[in-house]
């Protein structure tokens, strides 16, 4: 496991630890769960949304390091975005995380801090959980996702 030692840089880590906006939100007007069998981790979102922005967006989960701090910067990425914006910036995290050759990451800001799981095929589902869930939370409500 040496090698994913490079995934854990400090920012990743410090997401781990100190995960931003982890809690419910009792307002909260979609939610999903997500889960991803390969690694086990679990993710609740919780978005409310008003006149097609994300006013708030919080998360609540059990999982590895690369899960947690994902779904931590998810929701610092995502807050005040418009739900085409949040879209957009999906797109280009599900692109900077399993293409190799996706160089150019520069306006993902913290977000590019996990560009480096790109090398680390198994660790894709983990990074795009809670991503898959917002996404879920945004079109059905109270559906359970997995990675699979
Ligand atoms: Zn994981």
């Amino acid at each position: 496991m040496a090698d994913l030692r490079e995934l854990y840089q400090e920012v990743v880590f410090d997401h781990y630890k100190k995960p931003r906006n982890c809690h419910r939100l009792s307002d909260a007007n979609h939610i999903a769960e997500g889960y991803n069998p390969l690694c086990g981790d679990k993710v609740t979102v919780y978005l409310k949304v008003a006149d097609n922005v994300i006013a708030d967006v919080s998360f609540e989960g059990l999982g590895c390091a690369i899960s947690t701090a994902s779904a931590s910067l998810m929701t610092e990425a995502l807050k005040g975005k418009t739900l085409d914006e949040a879209e957009h910036i999906f797109q280009e995290f599900h692109e900077m995380v399993t293409c190799h050759d996706h160089v150019d990451h520069g306006d993902m800001g913290k977000l590019g801090v996990l560009a480096g799981v790109s090398e680390f095929p198994a660790r894709v589902k983990c990074a795009t959980l809670a991503w898959h869930t917002l996404q879920s939370a945004i079109k059905n409500r109270g559906k359970i996702v997995t990675t699979e």
